[in-house]
């Protein structure tokens, strides 16, 4: 029989396996928002977002409600990774009529409890008396929290039942309370707080008085991860094993759907108590556990609890003596009427039972002095029995650990887990072995975590100021940091405003006197029409400008285009040489290409995409206007491109080719997607800079001869704003990243929108941040003092991630040598979604002001156009395009606007242009 029973209280590994699975799906139960509410393991948000980091500093209070205690506490912190906190405490005695009576007065004593510890601590330090005190609110029963500092109470338990408290919100009702406590002083109203009623008023100067302000409230549980959280390492777990038992951790914030809050991370607090009282661990049950249950003042309630917390192990013991006396295996002849009444087998009972390693005598002591005769044998299974029961609630413990270890780690996407986990309570103290199951059985059963145990020294007191210096660093830093990033923050209304503008611009630019003071040029391109699918032929193209050389044929035939293409390097030394040189490099390339794709018998027409602003006069003239993206080679700016690229192949005496056609990229890329899409009539670049065109009627366009049809017009949007009509938009950030390009104070707003730019202002961004102290703990990185270390296609990265961020941000940490913490690479993120949402939204209103503008021309209500897009922001970015598609949407409402992404785009619409000449120079004729 002893065996039976010893057995039923050890749950074999595979059921422990099982166990740790079922508590996995009510974690995920309890946080999702649909099922939250059915959920046993309540899994409830503490509103409790980070860590403390060390560089917390002030006086912080803390009340916190006990079993029979209220304790007061007084912490100072210095700043100094909080090394070490001055603390002062004060330990009132909790009346038990106060457990039971209204609600009123149980917090009308806790706020007495807070006044006359300020009397006795603060009034020893007059220098003090003057400051606002925030107070941290530990609060050990369930409530439901929606703020840090608002909590309604869900339910009483340990045996406290005050009336008019549950379904109110506790943290209202203790500053209340501390408000009822105050003096008003010359009429200063407001919570002011008497150090001490009672005292005689000469001791108090006027106005020396103490403001407490409650700003945090928590679970005990989470005032233990807090306190442990101070050891230098983060802890990101923590398990009471007291009279009760619970737990909480930090979760990924966006899986607590129960909250708004979706970046970073929040403690949630698991209730595990209630694991199993939907019927789970029935077959793990005892009879032992079942009387527990029966004998509870709520049966059927937290069962998981009652196996394993103190309050409950010394009724278990008892109940497994009763039945196995009932059984004769043990007291046989003598009587054990003594542990028939409730609660005389204490946990203390248990663990100096436990505890004893030599002999019996010990125990034996023990039981005579319950009033029992045990036998050596009875001694023996007396001292089984309860290193069973003590075993097992730390087996348990274990398995519930082993389940958050293992949550962690999939929900974080880590192969393996490396964790501080924060202990505290009865069974941790009390009993020597527990750390050791808790290590070994979570190891088991989670391989791929590696917790590390971390006593908690002042409970959870310390802890709670924690809390309450966290949330008043982190409000502070919110502060900051809004005001870092408003001016990058851009209402409707600003947009509006750009448009506006850009549609103003738009309009000089095509004006024939007044196109010379525009900044947005509107360059004729000779292009009058898109293709129609009958075009043909074989053609070379080039394409220069981007950050690829290339050299392409492209074959349009009835069936399709097939297209072959070689990468030319173009190295520095020749895009800043002369430009006799670039011209030549660029021809050898071509003769190379040729040469390799067997096309030297024909000349072939070449339509040539030329990605630099150039005043065009026809189709095969170009006046380069000016160089951009890093190029300047000498003695082409205001030269005829095509008769530069003709003049080179003379030099080489290469005839294989004929230039037919110069095009814009953008005006490619709206020609190849135009041979698929008829409505295609925009082309937007957004890659290493930014630009677009469109299909302009001739009437508008001041600068061309001629009023019949329609030509497209190479904007050179990236220029908007050069002549300062933005310059309310622009940022300190944005003028610095200005002042270091090669063309400060030209393509403003490329410098705003476009590849090359966008991770320097994530740069200047942070450099200001780590200045500001909000980033890295203040400490400089000398890498990102190095411009261009942080590349655009990280903005990708860093956003792409959800939740997630640690681990697909680190490769980029550690290329920068920062070491962030994980709310550093929150804040990251924040930065560079900010910093791309501007990007994203300045480029629709600049399309806004051109696809309105189409819609006006036309006379439409409603306009129905395609864009095609073409670069890489634009095509890897997780949100660009969905940023600038919403914006483009509220901003111009009625039209009706689709994006194709071009492929291969300026090569293939720069043989097309050549193509769509060919057509109409051949029905010409
Ligand atoms: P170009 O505009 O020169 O023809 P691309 O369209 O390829 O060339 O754009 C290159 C730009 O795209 C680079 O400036 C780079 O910063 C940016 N980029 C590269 N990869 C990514 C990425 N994954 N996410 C966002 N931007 C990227
Ligand atoms: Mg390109």
């Amino acid at each position: 029989q002893i065996q039976r029973a010893l057995r039923s209280l050890s749950v074999p590994l595979e059921r422990l396996h099982v166990m740790k699975g079922h508590m996995m799906e009510d974690m995920c139960k309890g946080l999702s928002r649909q099922t939250h509410m059915q959920a046993k393991v309540r899994m409830l948000p503490t509103y409790i977002c980070s860590t403390p980091n060390g560089t917390e500093k002030g006086s912080f209070l803390v009340v916190e409600l006990c079993q029979n205690q209220v304790r007061t506490l007084l912490v100072t912190l210095y700043g100094d990774g909080n090394m070490s906190p001055h603390m002062m405490y004060k330990i009132f005695d909790l009346p038990d009529s106060i457990r039971q009576g209204e609600g009123e007065a149980l917090f009308d004593f806790i706020a007495h409890c807070v006044s006359q510890f300020l009397a006795e601590t603060i009034s020893s330090d007059p220098s003090r008396s003057e400051e606002h005190l925030p107070l941290g609110f530990v609060f050990p029963f369930t409530c439901r929290q929606t703020q840090l500092d608002k909590a309604e109470l869900l339910s009483w338990s340990k045996g406290f039942s005050c009336s008019g408290v549950v379904g109110k919100d506790v943290v209202q009702l203790l500053q209340s309370a501390i408000n009822k406590q105050e003096v008003g002083a010359n009429g200063t109203g407001g919570h002011w707080l008497s150090p001490f009623k009672g005292w005689k008023s000469s001791q108090f100067a006027s106005g020396q008085f103490c403001k407490v302000d409650v700003v945090a409230l928590m679970n005990d549980t989470v005032g233990t991860m807090m306190t442990c959280s101070m050891e230098g390492r983060p802890c990101e777990v923590a398990i009471v094993a007291d009279k009760g038992s619970n737990c909480c951790f930090m979760a990924e914030a966006y899986l607590v759907e129960t909250t708004e809050e979706t970046s970073g991370r929040m403690c949630v607090n698991t209730e595990w108590g209630c694991f199993g009282d939907d019927g789970i661990l029935n077959d793990i049950f005892t009879p032992y556990d079942a009387r527990v249950d029966e004998e509870s003042s709520n049966p059927g309630e937290k069962r998981f609890e009652k196996m394993v917390g103190t309050l409950y192990l010394g009724e278990i013991v008892r109940h497994a003596l009763i039945a196995l006396t009932a059984e004769k295996a043990i007291f046989t002849g003598t009587s054990i009427a003594v542990l028939k009444e409730k609660g005389v087998f204490t946990m203390q009972h248990v663990l100096d039972v436990v505890n004893n390693e030599d002999g019996i005598t010990e125990v034996r002591r023990i039981l005579e002095a319950l009033g029992l005769q045990p036998s050596e044998r009875d001694c023996g299974r007396v001292q089984q029995i309860c290193r069973a029961v003590v075993g097992r609630a730390a087996t348990l413990h274990a398995t519930g650990l082993a389940a958050i270890l293992s949550y962690m780690c999939q929900t974080r996407e880590m192969e393996t887990l490396m964790v501080s986990v924060g202990v505290e309570g009865e069974l941790y103290t009390g009993y020597p072995r527990f750390e050791e199951i808790l290590l070994s059985v979570s190891r088991l059963l989670s391989p791929e975590c590696i917790a590390t145990f971390l006593p908690s020294r002042d409970g959870s007191g310390r802890g709670a100021a924690m809390v309450t210096a966290v949330a008043l660093r982190l409000a502070a830093q919110r502060r900051e940091v809004d005001e870092v990033l408003a001016p990058l923050r851009l209402s409707l209304a600003d947009l509006g405003k750009v448009q506006a503008l850009m549609r103003e611009e738009m309009e000089r630019g095509l004006g024939k006197a007044t196109n010379a003071s525009a900044s947005v040029r509107m360059l004729p391109t000779y292009v009058s029409h898109t293709p129609d699918g009958t075009e043909r032929g074989n053609f070379l193209a080039l394409d220069l400008g981007g950050t690829n050389f290339r050299v392409l044929v492209v074959r349009i035939a009835e069936e399709g285009i097939s297209m072959s293409s070689e990468i030319y390097v173009i190295p520095v030394a020749i895009m800043q040489g002369t430009g006799e040189g670039l011209f030549d490099h660029i021809i050898d390339c071509i003769i190379d290409f040729q040469l390799k794709q067997n096309l030297v018998t024909h000349t072939l027409p070449l339509g040539f995409t030329f990605s630099f602003p150039c005043q065009q006069v026809g189709l095969d003239k170009a006046l380069l206007l000016t160089w951009t993206k890093g190029f300047s080679a000498s003695g082409c700016v205001g030269q005829d491109v095509v008769q530069l690229l003709r003049d080179a192949a003379q030099r080489k005496q290469h005839l294989g080719m004929e230039v037919v056609a110069l095009v814009n990229d953008t005006v490619g890329t709206m020609m190849a997607c135009g041979y698929d899409d008829p409505k295609c009539e925009i082309g937007l670049i957004v890659g290493t800079g930014t630009n677009a065109c469109y299909m302009e009627e001739m009437r508008n366009v001041g600068t061309v001869e001629g009023d019949e049809g329609r030509m497209c017009i190479n904007m050179e949007w990236g220029a908007f704003g050069d002549n300062g009509c933005l310059d309310h938009i622009f940022t300190h950030f944005d003028r610095v990243v200005d002042e270091t390009t090669i063309n400060p104070g030209k393509q403003r707003f490329e410098k705003l929108i476009s590849g090359m730019y966008l991770g320097e202002i994530v740069r200047q961004i942070l450099m200001v941040m780590t200045e500001k102290q909000l980033l890295f703990q203040g400490r400089p990185s000398p890498k990102l003092q190095t411009k261009n270390i942080f590349q655009t296609k990280f903005l990708s990265t860093i956003e792409l991630s959800n939740g997630l961020a640690l681990r697909q941000i680190r490769a980029i940490l550690n290329e920068l040598e920062l070491d962030a913490s994980f709310e550093d690479s929150v804040l990251m993120r924040e930065v560079c979604q900010t910093v791309s949402l501007r990007a994203a939204q300045l480029c629709a209103a600049g399309l806004a002001a051109v696809v309105e503008k189409m819609r006006e021309n036309r006379g439409l209500d409603q306009l129905s156009v395609s864009v095609g897009v073409d670069g890489t922001l634009y095509k890897l970015h997780p949100r660009f395009s969905t940023n600038l598609q919403k914006t483009l949407k509220d901003l111009a409402p009625n039209c009706n606007v689709s994006f194709l992404l071009s492929e291969d785009g300026s090569g293939k619409g720069a043989a097309l242009v050549a193509a769509v000449a060919n057509r109409a120079a051949n029905a010409m004729q």
